[in-house]
Formats: structure tokens, C-alpha cells, sequence
């Protein structure tokens, strides 16, 4: 019998596997498996969402311009050149349909963000993956992967699930020792958690190189993940090739008001970024002071951190003691990371609650 047969690329895919929301037996309890934001959302973003209740019969601005003039304002960029997306999942997607195809090479990290992978194949791309340095971002071993059939390098700074941080000057130099027709993905889904004296320096080569895009979202931070909104910028031209093929319509009008009113809103961002700089150091020395019980926790500039599992606790016994004990956490062994976790930073009695759970489970491993 004739059936439709799926590209060959495509069934090379391993689809994406979202944080879990519910225990085995189905109980809701602390979820720190999606880098939420535990604090919620902004109060003006929600009541913005809520405005939009009375023009539902309508489609939304399809050039999201309340969004890309918002965006614009705030940092100093040209509206025109803001592109955005149905979350900033889309864009990694555009621009992998507009700049790779069958027999390139897209390159990232090992234990970089999974979306990559599919992006890269799903436009028939061959995935590439240049190893770490300890878990972190290496640039010459990124740059010691290209070759004339690459096309794309995607880097997620800080990087997720791991958590680490590529310095501005490292940056400069990955970007100054690619080939002018490889365009250069900076993903900063956790750059507002950075201190705000620090900054990679990805915008200012996305305002003057030709071969930088940088993408920026509203789902961690800003706390709107339910409602993907993400955005990017890049010269003229990358933008202009990305709009080709993106959706219509990829933002809805309650999305772009609350994008709007959560951008304005600078008193929650940097309540949310302050309770999770307290938090991670917080979490982090208390696991440093479990002793040689061969926890590490890996240094992490963003909004979860990624602890190992070297010793007689083992990741994947305690991704379920913590379950049991009413924390979902990210256990990631489809990533080759089965030897940890990467854990949201929660509220502080997610944290409290979690780590005495984590003692408990360390000292009944013996
Ligand atoms: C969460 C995350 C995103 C954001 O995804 P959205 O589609 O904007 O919700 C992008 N990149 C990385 C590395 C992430 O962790």
C-alpha cells in the first residue's frame, strides 16, 4: 500500500522533550524543570493580556509593531530590523530555513540547547557538535568545525542546560574567526538574568556585522512562556530573508500587549533577577556543602543550575527521590547529561524544600 513517506531527514529527528509538569502519579507540585519564572508574571503584563479579550474577532498586527517599537526604545535598535517569533524557537527555526539546506553543516555545542539539532534537521542540515570545555562553551573548538560547507553556529549565552558563560572577548573572537557567510546565532533566552553590568557584546555585532543574528525571549525572564513571544536582530538583510518564511500571524494580540507591559515593567525583571542571583549562590553552597558526597554543581549565570552526579547518588535516583518529594526536576540522558540535573531556581521554599530533600536522599546513598 502507497503512504505518504516523511522526508528522510525528518525521521532522523528526535523530538523535543518538554520539562515534565506532573509527577508519575500525576500530583502537581513544584515545577522546576522549564526555567520559569517562579515569581510569576508582571501584574500591568497580565492586565495588558486581559485587554485583549475584546477584539478576539480580529487577526493581530501581522508586522507586530508595538512590540518591534517597544523593543527598539528599549535598546537603542532599529525597529525596522527587530524580527520576531512565536517564541524565540522560531526564530533559531528561520533561520535555519533561510540559511542552511540538504549537505550544509550547522554547528553547536555538545550539551547545548536541543533545539538546535532540530532545527538543522529539519531543513536537511547535517548537525554538528563541537565538544565542551568542562561543560562550558569552547570557541576553538567550535571554530576548528568550520569548513566551507558550514552555514550556521548556534550558541545559547548563557547556555542551557549547562548554565555557563562565554565571555565578551571570547565572543569577539568566535565571531572574528568565522567566515563572513556563516551566520553566527547568539541566543540569549537568559541574558536578562545576567548582572546588568555584564553583556556579551552579542547586540552590538548584531547592529554592525553582517553575519550576526541575536535572539531574545519573553518566556523566562518576563515570565509570559504560556504566551511565545520571542525576538531577534540581525542587518536588514538576514531580517528580510527570515520574514519570507515566517508565519502570518506568529503573535497573538494578547501577546504583544503583554510583551509590551512586561518590557516596561523594569521593577519585576529586577526583583526576579535579584531573587534568582540570591537563590543560585544560595543553592549552590549548600550543595558545595554536602560534602564529598560528588554533587557539582556547574557555575551558572542563568535561572537553573546543572548539578552533577559523581558519587554514590546517582542523577537519575535522585530526579525521582526529589519527585517523590514533590520536585519535578530536568533529567536529561537523551542529552548524554544522565549524570545530572539541571534544577530551576524556585522560590525560596521550592529551594529550601528541595535541597533538605536532596540531604536526605545523599545520606540514605551511604
Ligand atoms: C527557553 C529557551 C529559549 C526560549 O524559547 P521560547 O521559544 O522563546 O520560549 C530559547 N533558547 C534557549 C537556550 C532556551 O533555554
Amino acid at each position: 500500500m502507497l503512504a505518504p513517506a516523511p522526508k528522510p531527514w525528518i525521521m532522523e529527528i528526535a523530538p523535543y522533550v518538554p520539562g515534565r509538569a506532573t509527577t508519575d502519579d500525576g500530583r502537581k507540585v513544584a515545577k522546576l524543570s522549564s526555567n520559569e519564572n517562579p515569581l510569576g508574571t508582571s501584574a500591568e503584563a497580565k492586565e495588558a493580556f486581559r485587554s485583549a479579550a475584546d477584539s478576539l474577532e480580529r487577526y493581530p498586527d501581522a508586522s507586530g509593531t508595538i512590540v518591534r517599537e517597544a523593543i527598539a526604545e528599549m535598546y537603542d535598535l532599529d525597529p525596522a530590523r527587530v524580527i520576531y517569533g512565536n517564541g524565540s524557537d522560531e526564530i533559531l527555526h528561520l533561520a535555519a530555513g533561510a540559511f542552511a539546506g540538504p549537505g550544509d553543516e550547522v554547528i553547536f555545542v555538545r550539551y547545548g540547547f536541543s533545539v538546535y539539532e532540530i532545527a538543522a534537521r529539519r531543513v536537511g542540515a547535517v548537525p554538528v557538535v563541537a565538544p565542551d570545555k568542562d561543560y562550558a562553551t569552547d570557541t576553538d573548538a567550535i571554530l576548528g568545525h568550520v569548513n566551507e560547507r558550514t552555514r550556521i553556529v548556534y550558541i545559547a549565552n548563557p547556555n542551557n542546560p549547562t548554565g555557563t558563560y562565554t565571555s565578551r572577548e571570547e565572543i569577539a573572537r568566535l565571531h572574528a574567526g568565522l567566515p563572513g557567510n556563516v551566520l553566527l546565532v547568539l541566543d540569549h533566552a537568559y541574558s536578562e538574568y545576567l548582572d546588568p553590568s555584564e553583556d556579551d557584546g552579542g547586540l552590538a555585532l548584531a547592529r554592525t556585522a553582517q553575519n550576526v543574528l541575536v535572539t531574545r525571549t519573553f518566556s523566562k525572564i518576563y515570565g509570559l512562556a504560556a504566551e511565545r513571544i520571542g525576538w531577534g536582530y540581525a542587518s536588514a538583510d538576514i531580517v528580510e530573508a527570515l520574514h519570507r518564511i515566517r508565519l502570518p500571524f506568529n503573535m497573538t494580540i494578547a501577546g504583544q500587549r503583554a510583551a509590551v507591559a512586561a518590557l516596561h515593567d523594569s521593577g519585576f525583571v529586577a526583583h526576579s533577577r535579584a531573587h534568582n542571583a540570591r537563590w543560585r549562590a544560595w543553592f549552590a553552597e549548600q550543595i558545595a556543602s554536602m560534602g564529598n558526597a560528588g554533587l557539582r554543581p556547574v557555575p551558572s549565570k542563568a535561572n537553573f543550575l546543572l548539578v552533577l552526579f559523581e558519587g554514590r547518588l546517582t542523577a537519575e535516583a535522585a530526579y525521582k527521590g526529589l519527585m517523590d518529594a514533590g520536585y519535578i526536576t530536568r533529567w536529561l540522558p537523551g542529552q548524554k547529561l544522565g549524570h545530572g540535573l539541571r534544577i530551576t531556581i524556585g522560590t525560596e521554599d521550592d529551594m529550601r524544600g528541595l535541597t533538605e530533600a536532596l540531604r536526605r536522599l545523599v545520606a540514605d546513598a551511604g
